[in-house]
């Protein structure tokens, strides 16, 4: 099988032909249908993220369907879709673990990361860690597995908001405008100053108002996520909210978050990160994005184009969510096998 594999810190990835062990006893071996490309992966490409082992195979919104089953897996069977996301691992018996905060795990693994990824035409992925999928375009549903899933738990870190602003319209803040604007919140969409494709894009999912990251919101905020990995928007968010307001970051990574005075904090402002996620953020989350029939707007690439896919990212020129696309169906057979 194909794999686009990161052999060196910054260097761009490189197609590589490799075959994977069968599964382990809790594995899946997974026919990769779709990958979404998420700004971490820039993150581990770039060597911003401690830790990068080459060489790696990126990707933690993972889109396929099982070929084999280790001998403990009662789960999944042959043929039936899953998704693969960013947490792969946990320990089970650390104090976060033990206290609902898997997502905290200090013995985790992680998809794309500490162990290979869906940038492939088939992955390995721990079925215990693995999510039940509907069917439909893989490529709208593989965003929902990291942008969706850590976007929603930012989204409940944000509280009661009312007034919700979104730093950075990307795959993220395209999912969750449309799940806010369900639920009655007003949506701020914040861009790239200038970026006016962006701006328009939020308008058209519902957002009251869009405009630049350097620009004031028309009305004050209850709380703002922040999706860019800018740290000198901490301040500028804590400007626009509301006393009591909170100002969420949702990113893995950011550049420093510059000096800024006390009175921006004061009033119980809060400033919080939402780190991972846990299996049950991702079942709640996917039973969610069901009902509401939530979709992401996927900008497809082929496995081979998966550094265009991420300079676009890079450069902020993808408009919803970049995903890579393998075009390579393997035969799959099984008792639940669905066309
Ligand atoms: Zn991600
Ligand atoms: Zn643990």
């Amino acid at each position: 099988m194909r794999a686009m594999r990161l052999t060196a810190r910054g260097a761009p990835l490189e197609l590589t032909e490799l075959s994977l062990p069968p599964p382990g006893e809790h594995e899946l071996l997974i026919s990769v249908e779709a990958c979404g490309v998420c700004r971490t992966d820039l993150h581990v490409l770039d060597g911003e993220l401690p830790d990068i082992r080459c060489p790696l195979t990126l990707g933690h919104e993972v889109v396929g369907r099982v070929l084999a089953a280790g001998s403990a897996v009662e789960r999944f069977r042959p043929g039936e879709r899953v998704g693969v996301p960013w947490l792969a691992y946990t320990c089970g018996i650390c104090p976060y673990c033990r206290s609902g905060r898997e997502n905290l795990c200090v013995a985790a693994r992680f998809t794309g990361y500490t162990r290979d990824g869906g940038y492939a035409e088939q992955a390995l992925a721990d079925a215990r860690y693995c999510l039940p999928l509907p069917g439909g375009s893989a490529a709208e549903l593989a965003p929902l597995l990291c942008a969706g899933l850590i976007g929603y738990r930012a989204y409940r870190a944000a509280g009661e908001a009312a007034n919700l602003g979104l730093y950075g319209f990307g795959a993220a803040a395209h999912l969750l405008a449309q799940m806010a604007r369900f639920e009655g919140r007003r949506v701020f969409a914040f861009t790239r100053p200038g970026d006016g494709e962006a701006q328009r894009f939020a308008l058209e999912l519902g957002a009251v108002w869009a405009g630049g990251s350097d620009e004031r919101p028309p009305e004050l905020l209850d709380a703002a996520i922040l999706f860019a990995p800018v740290g000198a928007l901490v301040p500028a968010a804590l400007a626009a909210v509301h006393p009591g307001g909170r100002v969420v970051c949702a990113g893995i990574h950011m550049s420093d978050v510059p000096a800024f005075p006390y009175r921006l904090l004061w009033g119980e402002r809060q400033v919080s990160s939402v780190a991972n996620l846990t299996r049950r953020d991702g079942e709640e989350f996917l039973a969610l994005a069901a009902r509401l029939k939530l979709k992401a707007r996927a900008e497809r690439f082929a496995l081979a184009d998966a550094n265009l896919a991420l300079e676009r990212l890079r450069s902020g020129a993808v408009t919803g969510a970049a995903v890579l696309e393998m075009r390579t169906p393997a035969a799959v057979a099984g008792p639940s096998a669905r066309p």
